[in-house]
């Protein structure tokens, strides 16, 4: 039997890096997936062709994060394909970096709404439908505990505000037997932070590892606090950064 053998997943913004490598896997270790996507639609059905063709079972939902009603369709519309929901994945992230007197209010909205009020609202939903053994897991960043830098503040202050959010949950459900965890991913080689980018190297010259993390590394960690092993794990966080915050 798979590790994740028929367990039930919603992946928020799965269409490309991180959600994508972690729907693969996912699907890989047996899940069922559904995971959302915004403006990536072909990405998104590329990606549902490619599981489906080998064997896994997974679905695509156009679903806004950065809007309530979006998120709690996309949780009923995984409840009702695959009759039940055991794990929410909490990707769907955005990044504004500039210096902070060029911020302006309508980009605190757009980053505090997709990265921190869609995780709750997405909690929210799924808790109705979640049982003992069940999971939420969350994806925040090194930069939570590490800022590195100017022109990092609101993204740091979002990311940092889901440590808050996973050790109150924690507490909320771990009577029901629900654990709540988050994943901080350090330099991931995705769109959002190329390899190649303009901040690379600098990134790399802080890291104790050379190189850039895969999307499949992060992946292969949440497929793991997914699973039974990982049954004593919440509340906490898991870093993955090459070594970045060492
Ligand atoms: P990408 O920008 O490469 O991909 C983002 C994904 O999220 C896409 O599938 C995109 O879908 C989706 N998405 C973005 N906005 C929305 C929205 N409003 N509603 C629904 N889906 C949305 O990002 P990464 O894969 O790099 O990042 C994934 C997570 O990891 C984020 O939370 C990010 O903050 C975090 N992270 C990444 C790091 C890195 O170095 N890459 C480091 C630390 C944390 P679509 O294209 O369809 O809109």
């Amino acid at each position: 039997m798979k590790k994740l053998e028929n367990k039930v997943v919603l992946v928020t913004g799965g269409s490309r890096g991180i959600g994508a490598a972690t729907v693969r896997r996912l699907a890989a270790e047996g899940a069922h997936v559904a995971f959302t996507y915004t403006r990536s639609p072909e990405k998104a059905n590329a990606l549902v062709a490619e599981v489906n063709a080998t064997g896994g079972r997974t679905i695509a939902i156009g679903a806004d994060s950065a809007k309530a009603g979006d998120i709690i369709n996309a949780v009923n519309k995984t409840v009702a394909e695959f009759g039940g929901l055991d794990v929410l994945v909490n990707n769907a992230g955005i990044y504004i970096g500039k210096d902070f007197n060029e911020h302006t209010i309508e980009e605190y909205d757009q980053v505090m709404t997709v990265n921190v009020k869609a995780v709750y609202v997405a909690a929210l939903e799924a808790v109705k439908h979640l049982k003992a053994g069940g999971r939420i897991i969350t994806i925040g960043s090194n930069m939570a505990d590490n800022a590195i830098g100017p022109q990092t503040t609101l993204y740091t202050m979002s990311k940092s505000a889901l440590q808050g959010f996973t050790r109150g949950l924690a507490r909320d459900l771990g009577p029901k037997g629900i654990s709540v965890t988050l994943v901080q991913p350090g330099p991931t080689e995705t769109d959002m932070n190329p390899a190649e980018g303009a901040h690379a190297d600098h990134a790399r010259s802080r890291m104790a590892l050379a190189n850039y993390g895969k999307a499949e590394d992060v992946a292969g960690l949440i497929s793991y606090l997914a699973s039974d092993e990982a049954r004593q794990i919440t509340g906490s966080w898991v870093t993955i950064d090459g070594g970045f915050n060492a």
